[in-house]
């Protein structure tokens, strides 16, 4: 058992859109998991290949409950690196926010893993509000799957 595997591990929050997600109840387009992390493509994309790695289980942001970093670093490591190679990034920007006051809209922790490029349209804007259509995430998906 690890230190992760408490009863506490287990919960999820029914009303919790990533938890949802986790489950496999709400579709997403996954691009990674291990046994205590999941990530999938943002709908609302900043820039190409935005995602989102969220734990396994519910803990509302990063300075609530448990230390909960620690679990998922892991596969924010995984997935930075796999943005980097499979989609011929430049760099990646990191962030998770911690409620409402730091811009939190989702109350299950995530980090986004936000890949840049260097000849990007307003390269100093990390949030980019135009979004991404389904057409562009499906294609970003393809992508990133194509070297699995
Ligand atoms: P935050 O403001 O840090 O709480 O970010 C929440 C993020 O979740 C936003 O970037 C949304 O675009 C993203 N998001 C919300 N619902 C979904 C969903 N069903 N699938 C993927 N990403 C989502
Ligand atoms: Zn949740």
């Amino acid at each position: 058992m690890t230190p992760f595997e408490t009863p506490e591990t287990q919960h999820v929050d029914p009303n919790c859109i990533f938890c949802k997600i986790v489950s496999g109840e709400l579709p997403s387009r996954r691009i990674y998991e291990d046994d205590r992390a999941v990530a999938f493509l943002d709908i609302g994309a900043w820039h190409r290949g935005h995602s989102l790695v969220v734990p396994k289980r519910h803990i509302p942001d990063v300075v609530s409950g448990t230390s909960s970093l620690p679990e998922i670093a892991p596969a924010v490591d995984a997935v930075a690196r796999l943005l980097m190679h499979r989609l011929a990034a430049d760099g990646i920007n990191l962030l998770s926010s911690a409620g409402q006051a730091a811009g939190q809209e989702v109350f299950h922790l995530h980090v986004h893993v936000v890949p840049r490029y260097a000849d990007e349209p307003g390269l100093r804007s990390l949030v980019n509000p135009g979004g991404a259509t389904d057409d562009e995430l499906d294609s970003v998906y393809r992508q990133i799957q194509a070297g699995a």
